[in-house]
C-alpha cells in the first residue's frame, strides 16, 4: 500500500506484485495562502486526508490490514512541520516547499553557499526545509525554547505521517527526504552541527535518519484494525526514480508533469554540479547509499495548460498531439515557456516567456508544435548539464507524468536528445517506487531484478533525425533562450 502525499492531494494506491492497481482513493486538501508568496498546509488535514484515503482504499477493495504486505510512503518534499511531542499538535501550519517567505534567510546564507553545497548538495534557497524550520522557531512564541527542552519535534511530511501512524513510536526521516532540509550532510549521512548552529536549530528536535527501505514501525491497531508494517519511504522525485527502475548508474527518469523533474542515478558518488543542478540522495538501501543529480524545469505540462486555457487552442491536453502532428514542422517557430523565469540550468527568475520566428503564415498548429518542442529542448538542457557534470553519456531515459503520454513529444525528445526513451506501461512511478521500497523490506520482492521482471515496457522511442539536424535545432533553441534573457521584466 503506497501512501502518496502530494502538494494538492493525498492518495493511497494498493498494488499487487506486478504493479497492477488493486484499489485507490484520493482526497484534495486546503491550500492556504496567508500572504503573497506564502503557502501553507494544515498538517492535521494532511494526516486526516491521508488516513481517510488509506481506509477508503482498503474498504472499497474489501481488504483488511491482513492483506497488506507493507506500507510505503512518498511525499511532497521539503514541506516542514513542527509539532508538540506530548500532544501531537502542530505548533504552526506546515510551510510548503513552494513558500518563499524565507527568501531573506536564504539571502543571509549566501556567503556560506560553498559550504552548504559541499555538505548538502543544495543551494542557499528558501525552497529547502532549513530556513522554513528556522522561521517557525523564530515566529511561534516560545518555540525555540520548547524545542531546546525537547518538547517539540521537526519533520518533513513522511516523518510526520510515520510518527502519527506509529502513535509517536518512530521519529525518523529517510535519507531522500532528510537531504532536502539543507541541514543534512549527504556525505556523512548525519545532521550537520555547523548548519544547525547557523540557523539556530536545536538538534534534539531532528528525526533519526534512516534508509528508504527498512522497518520503521507498525501502524497503531486503531487505524486499520491491526498493525501494518511501515517499511518504505522516499521523497516524490526519488520514489519516481526508483519506481522507474533506474537502479543503475547512468539511468535517468524525467517526469513530465506541471513542471519537469529529471533525476540521474550517479551510483555511489555524490557528483557536485557546475551546471545548476542539485546533488541529492536517491535512496539508502541495504547499507548502501545511491546518489542522484537533479534538475528542475518550472513549466512543462503547464505550457500545454496555457495553450488550452489562455489561448483556447484546444479543449483537452491530449489534442495538442494531433494538432502538432498536423503541422508537420514548426516552421522555424521557437517558444520559450519561461512563464515564471527559468530553472535549471539557467536559474534566471526575471526572464519571461517569448515566441520567436513568427510570420504572417504561422499557424496555431505550428505554435502548438513549437511549444511541445520547447518541453523537449528544456529537458535536453538538463540532460546536457548532467552529461557535463558526470562526463558520461546517458544509458537511457525513462519517462512518466501526464505529458509523457504524448507520443509525439516523446519522439521529439528521442530526436532532440539522441537517446532512446522508455515508457513503462504504468506511468504511476512515484507511488510504485514507494510500494517497491516497502515490498523489498518485507521480502514481497526478493531483490531489484524481481522488480524489473515485473515491469512491462509500453513503448520505446528511438532517435530518428541526424546529428546535424539535432544540433541545428538546439542551436536555434539556445538563441531563443538567450534572446529571452536579454528581455528581463522590470521589477
Ligand atoms: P502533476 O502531477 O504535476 O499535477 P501530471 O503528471 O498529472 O502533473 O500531468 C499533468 C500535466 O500534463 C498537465 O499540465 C497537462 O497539461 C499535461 N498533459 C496531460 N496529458 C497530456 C498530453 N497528452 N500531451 C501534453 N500534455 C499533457
Amino acid at each position: 500500500m503506497a501512501l502518496d502525499q502530494g502538494t494538492t492531494s493525498s492518495r493511497t494506491i494498493i498494488y499487487d506484485k506486478a504493479g497492477n492497481i488493486i484499489s485507490s482513493a484520493q482526497k484534495e486538501f486546503t491550500q492556504i495562502f496567508p500572504h503573497e508568496g506564502w503557502v501553507e498546509h494544515d498538517a492535521m488535514e494532511i494526516w486526516a486526508t491521508q488516513m481517510g484515503t488509506a481506509q477508503e482504499a482498503l474498504l472499497t477493495a474489501g481488504l483488511t490490514y491482513q492483506n497488506i504486505a507493507a506500507i510505503g510512503i512518498t511525499n511532497q518534499r521539503e514541506t516542514t512541520v513542527v509539532w508538540d511531542k506530548a500532544t501531537g499538535e502542530p505548533v504552526y501550519n506546515a510551510i510548503v516547499w513552494q513558500c518563499r517567505r524565507t527568501a531573506d534567510y536564504a539571502e543571509r546564507l549566501k556567503p556560506c553557499e560553498d559550504m552548504i553545497r559541499r555538505k548538502t548538495g543544495l543551494l542557499a534557497d528558501p525552497y529547502f526545509s532549513g530556513t522554513k524550520l528556522a522561521w517557525i522557531l523564530d515566529n511561534v512564541e516560545g518555540a525555540r525554547e520548547r524545542a531546546r527542552r525537547g518538547e517539540l519535534l521537526f519533520g518533513t511530511i513522511e516523518c510526520w505521517l510515520i510518527w502519527k501512524m506509529t502513535g509517536g513510536a518512530a521519529h525518523v526521516s529517510d535519507y531522500s527526504n532528510a537531504c532536502r532540509t539543507m541541514l543534512f550532510d549527504i556525505n556523512t549521512l548525519k545532521w550537520d552541527e555547523e548548519l544547525c548552529a547557523l540557523l539556530d536549530i536545536p538538534m534534539c528536535m531532528l528525526p533519526a535518519p534512516v534508509e528508504c527501505s527498512a522497518h520503521y514501525g507498525d501502524t497503531v491497531p486503531e487505524l486499520f484494525g491491526g498493525p501494518i508494517p511501515i517499511t518504505g519511504s522516499a521523497g516524490d522525485q526519488q520514489a519516481a526514480l526508483f519506481g522507474e527502475a533506474c537502479f543503475k548508474e547512468g539511468e535517468a527518469k524525467s517526469t513530465y508533469g506541471t513542471g519537469n523533474f529529471l533525476l540521474l542515478n550517479t551510483g555511489d558518488k555524490a557528483v557536485p554540479s557546475k551546471n545548476g543542478l542539485l546533488t541529492t540522495i536517491a535512496w539508502g538501501l541495504n547499507g548502501k547509499v545511491t546518489y542522484a543529480l537533479e534538475g528542475s524545469v518550472f513549466v512543462c505540462g503547464a505550457a500545454v495548460q496555457w495553450m488550452r486555457d489562455q489561448l483556447k487552442f484546444f479543449d483537452n491536453a491530449a489534442e495538442s498531439e494531433k494538432l502538432a502532428a498536423s503541422a508537420g514542422d514548426s516552421g522555424g517557430v521557437y517558444v520559450v515557456p519561461a512563464f515564471v523565469g527559468l530553472g535549471a540550468p539557467y536559474w534566471d527568475p526575471d526572464v519571461r516567456g517569448a515566441l520567436f520566428g513568427i510570420t504572417r503564415g504561422t499557424s496555431r498548429e505550428q505554435i502548438v508544435r513549437a511549444t511541445l518542442e520547447s518541453l523537449a529542448y528544456q529537458n535536453e538542457d538538463l540532460l546536457a548539464a548532467m552529461q557535463a557534470d558526470t562526463g558520461k553519456s546517458l544509458a537511457s531515459l525513462k519517462v512518466d507524468g501526464g505529458a509523457a503520454l504524448n507520443d509525439l513529444l516523446m519522439q521529439m525528445q528521442a530526436d532532440i536528445s539522441g537517446t532512446e526513451i522508455v515508457r513503462y506501461a504504468s506511468i504511476e512511478s512515484t507511488s510504485l517506487g514507494a510500494a517497491y521500497l516497502a515490498g523489498l523490506a518485507v521480502g514481497y520482492y526478493e531483490n531489484l531484478d524481481d522488480i524489473i521482471s515485473a515491469k512491462a515496457i509500453a513503448r520505446t522511442f528511438k532517435p530518428s533525425i541526424s546529428e546535424d539536424e539535432r544540433k541545428e535545432k538546439m542551436e536555434g533553441w539556445h538563441r531563443a533562450v538567450n534572446a529571452s534573457m536579454a528581455f528581463h521584466v522590470r521589477k
